[in-house]
């Protein structure tokens, strides 16, 4: 049997916002009729939505004089509580039930972590629920918070094995051109092998902490381990059910996916960059094994050094002579270990190409 279509639905702040800061209930009412309509068509949904921060902001006005880490605590604090309160009410008008999923960096760091949530998020699934997840804002604020809630949904379509992940913002698409230009088109579709880097500009659109490189990155890399996903307007009428559903599709831009997806262990090391806890240098001859063909698996034999400590299962950074990242893995050994295999042929592989992710 085809198993249901999977898509997560990324809105951002700017989509649920008005211009004066406050919540536009009305638009998030459109986005919740939107997935019902989704789910009445047999799809399954999770929805990611940030909004908290601003919908907490425009509540407390008054704020007195706080620092950006205790703002965003305190705007989120009271903002999340508003926001997945009219969700429930919103939902509750088709029969559905949601349920809130709070999450942060770390809890994908680790591989038992990663899975705890996925099976929180699948049981939600199974039984008809919709999850909607943010951030949590009040304790993530570390350098180890994302980027922005573009990151949190390309981790959790990859996590989900969803098949498709639509971000919604405020413009149509990514542009060839500055998007305030009349001569500026959205791009269609992009390859893997587009290179888009003249096109994006550094700018960000408004309340949210993400931007246009941003998404672009996430929305590379999703697609590499094969889920399709397409950057829309989240402002236009009924844009999910027409992207979806529809027979014509809006304007948007739809990165491609890779014919092969990642096994679910691969793109969790693909996502897990910032949880690295030591590196290894390698060869020139290690470095073409892993960059060819083959499934090729990092032995001892290729590392010149190891840099940092790590333990057996840790992430680490797989870098050239030069410094250069080009992989990350799974540690097989602990950098003790490792140290003392340095250059030997006759021991079991350092990282194991299931294990493996090129950069
Ligand atoms: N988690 C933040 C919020 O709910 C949004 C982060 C972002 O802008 O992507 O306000």
């Amino acid at each position: 049997m085809e198993r249901v279509k999977r898509v997560v639905v990324k809105v951002g702040s700017n989509v649920l916002t008005r211009e004066d800061g406050t919540l536009d209930v009305t638009r998030m009412s459109s986005i919740v009729d939107q997935i019902a309509k989704l789910r009445k068509n047999g799809l399954e949904v999770i929805l990611v939505s940030s909004g908290a921060v601003a919908c907490g902001r425009s509540m407390l006005r008054s704020a007195s004089r706080l620092d950006s880490v205790e703002q965003r605590q305190l705007f989120s604090a009271i903002g999340q509580v508003r926001l997945i309160n009219l969700y429930f009410n919103l939902f509750k008008d088709y029969g559905i039930s949601i349920g809130q999923v709070l999450t942060m960096k770390e809890n994908f760091g680790t591989r038992m972590h990663y899975l705890n949530q996925r099976s929180c998020m699948e049981v939600m699934l199974q039984n008809k629920v919709i999850p909607v997840v943010n951030e949590n804002d009040t304790v993530s604020v570390t350098e180890l918070m994302f980027t922005d809630n573009d990151e949190l949904s390309g981790l959790v379509a990859s996590m989900m094995d969803a098949d498709t992940l639509v971000i919604l913002s405020n413009i149509d698409g990514i542009y060839n051109g500055s998007p305030k230009s009349q001569k500026s088109q959205v791009i269609e579709t992009v390859s893997p092998e587009d290179d888009l880097s003249q096109y994006i500009s550094t700018q960000k659109s408004g309340l949210g902490r993400g931007g246009m490189i941003t998404k672009c990155g996430i929305a590379r890399k999703v697609a590499e381990e094969g889920i399709r996903v397409i950057i829309a307007n989240g402002k236009r009428e009924n844009i999910l059910t027409d992207l979806l559903l529809g027979s014509e599709s809006p304007v948007h831009t739809e990165f491609v996916p890779a014919a092969h997806g990642a096994s679910s262990v691969k793109k969790w090391i693909a996502h897990s960059s910032g949880f690295s806890k030591g590196s290894v240098m390698i060869d020139d001859n290690a470095v073409r094994a892993l960059k060819g063909k083959g499934a090729v698996s990092l032995l001892p034999v290729g590392v010149t050094d190891i840099i940092g400590e790590f333990e057996e299962g840790d992430i680490i950074t797989i870098m050239d002579r030069n410094s250069k990242p080009i992989a990350i893995g799974r540690a097989s050994c602990s950098s003790t270990v490792a140290a003392a295999e340095l250059g030997r042929h006759d021991c079991k592989p350092l990282v194991h190409y299931d294990y493996l992710s090129l950069i």
